[in-house]
């Protein structure tokens, strides 16, 4: 157990206020596994809390909470919420609803009670108590963990209507915990699914990072896909994975196989590397449509359709600059892969985002074979190469597909000698 979040437990505990782990860690510990955060609860309001705790920030509009920063570690602290009066909606900061039943609002303070029954699932509202190390139960979670059910606390369709991101929550616990949605749970998703569209794109980039990268991504994307979500998290991509075992099928399913394999054993993986892939077959579908109904050159209908294609993906899930940077670096480099002579190989070598471009080629090479498996191959084997060979492999090259004409050297003009 976290020991800053001890530390706080028990300096609320010891400020005569209530406190408690709540959510994911004690799931989490019931089901064996090494909690990922610390949740706590208690009956301290945020400004309370601020007043215990200098490494403290309140963040949040909609859901206002408090952060308490142990270096890297965050312990978050919310309030206890309550139940939403509809005296108190309206403009007001504490509770407000959409026209969709959506919560804009969820800063309702009540007893714990209340606050077990505003929580998402049965699994996720168990409290454990610091005062005397029990464990309260409120909603029948112990059970379902028993079951391996995936409940929703309340009316289902209610519950993903105050927060549609419940709906993509019930896929990533389902997958995750290798549990299943229970049926009533389950029911409403597929009809409620387009409410997707009205969550901010950054709280959903948020979400998709924690969807793809659990370690269980295939998993998740194949019940995001059951339940009509995934089309509405990508949008462009979704029409082309209709036909199954397609290309676009493979290619997104081998990206995601290999991210799992890589979180699983402790390697690195960058969210660039997804998002450039799940955007690489409307980008090409977008500039072959450039070319041939626009009748633009490659170069410039592939930075067009770069350009659209993720303006078009931003609206839905908004991608920060230091991915974005990255993914059309991975995509240009497609493009310059092709081209070895000369010094470009070397230079290739030498760019920061070589790896990854690489990396790239190669699986799309795995799912088209042809030229470009070979191309792929290629630079495996230039990577591994001597000097020596690596010159070989270059004069190969040349001969195979001829050298490239040699620009004649344009003599500079001598400068008029001034009058
Ligand atoms: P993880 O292992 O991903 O951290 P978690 O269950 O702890 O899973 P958090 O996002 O950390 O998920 O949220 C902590 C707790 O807050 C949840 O267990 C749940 O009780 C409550 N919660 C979070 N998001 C929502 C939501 N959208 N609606 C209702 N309750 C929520
Ligand atoms: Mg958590």
């Amino acid at each position: 157990m976290s020991e800053n979040a001890l530390k706080v437990l028990y300096r609320l505990h010891n400020s005569g206020y209530q406190a408690y782990l709540v959510g994911g860690c004690v799931r989490d510990a019931l089901l064996g596994k090494e909690p990922k955060d610390f949740d706590v609860t208690t009956d301290a309001t945020p400004e309370q809390i601020k007043g215990l705790f200098r490494n403290c920030r309140l963040i949040g509009r909609r859901f206002r909470l408090a952060h308490i920063v142990f270096g890297r570690e965050i312990i978050e602290v919310a309030t206890f919420r309550g139940h939403h009066d509809s005296s108190d909606e309206g403009e007001s900061k504490i509770s407000k609803q959409s026209d969709h039943g959506q919560l804009l609002r969820d800063n309702v303070f009540g007893t714990i009670e209340e606050d077990a029954q505003r929580r998402d699932f049965t699994i996720n509202a168990m409290y454990y108590n610091i005062a005397d190390h029990s464990i309260s139960d409120f909603a029948g979670g112990m059970q379902a963990i028993k079951d391996k059910s995936i409940t929703l606390i309340g009316d289902p369709e209610t519950r993903y209507r105050e927060d549609p991101v419940r709906m993509l929550r019930a896929v990533r616990f389902a997958a995750k915990l290798n549990m299943h949605i229970s049926d009533e749970s389950a029911e409403p998703i597929k009809r409620l699914a387009p409410l997707m569209a009205n969550i901010p794109p950054a709280r959903l980039f948020e979400e998709i990072l924690k969807l793809l990268l659990s370690g269980q991504g295939l998993a998740t994307y194949k019940l995001l896909q059951e339940f009509h979500l995934f089309e509405q998290l990508f949008p462009q991509l979704a029409p082309l994975l209709l036909q199954s075992g397609n290309r676009e099928n493979q290619f997104v399913e081998q990206v995601l196989t290999n991210t799992d394999n890589r979180i699983n054993t402790g390697q690195r993986v960058t969210p660039a590397f997804i998002f450039a892939a799940f955007m690489w077959y409307p980008l090409e579908e977008r500039c072959q449509q450039l070319m041939v109904e626009g009748g633009l050159n490659h170069f410039d209908a592939f930075n067009l359709a770069l350009n659209d294609v993720m303006h078009r993906q931003i609206q839905r899930i908004m991608i920060p600059k230091r991915f974005s940077g990255p993914i059309r670096e991975i995509w240009q480099l497609q493009n310059r892969l092709p081209k070895r002579y000369g010094r470009r190989a070397y230079q290739m070598l030498e760019h920061p985002k070589f790896r990854a471009a690489y990396d790239f080629l190669l699986l799309r090479g795995e799912i088209e074979g042809g030229d470009l498996l070979e191309l792929a191959q290629w630079w495996t084997t230039f990577q591994e190469a001597s000097e020596g060979q690596r010159k070989k492999m270059l004069e190969a090259l040349r001969e195979k597909e001829g050298a490239p004409a040699r620009r004649p050297r344009r003599h500079r003009k001598k400068p008029k000698p001034k009058a």
